[in-house]
């Protein structure tokens, strides 16, 4: 499924990985990218080019915190993510 977010979105128009994206997630699989996972919760502009169409942990972690009442995504990347695996 093509992206609906491709036009406000940053990451398919950042130089370098834009095309790989694209061509990975925006244009052919874009439930499968952690960003467009996020545009449920926060506007899609609103997302920093830091969390990768990739990081899925990340994503669900950022999640996660809005559940718990979080509204602002940080503006670099956490450094400690705690991992609970079970
Ligand atoms: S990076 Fe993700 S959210 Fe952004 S346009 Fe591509 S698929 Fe959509």
């Amino acid at each position: 499924m093509r992206c609906p977010y491709m036009e406000r979105c940053q990451s398919p128009k950042e130089q370098g990985t834009g095309p790989v994206y694209q061509r990975r997630f925006c244009l052919q699989d874009c439930t499968g990218c952690a960003r467009f996972r996020l545009a449920g919760s926060w506007p899609v502009e609103e997302i920093p080019l830091w969390l990768r169409p990739t990081m899925m942990v990340h994503a669900d972690w950022l999640l996660e915190q809005w559940h718990k009442g979080a509204r602002k995504i940080p503006a670099s990347m956490p450094k400690m993510i705690p991992l609970v695996l079970v």
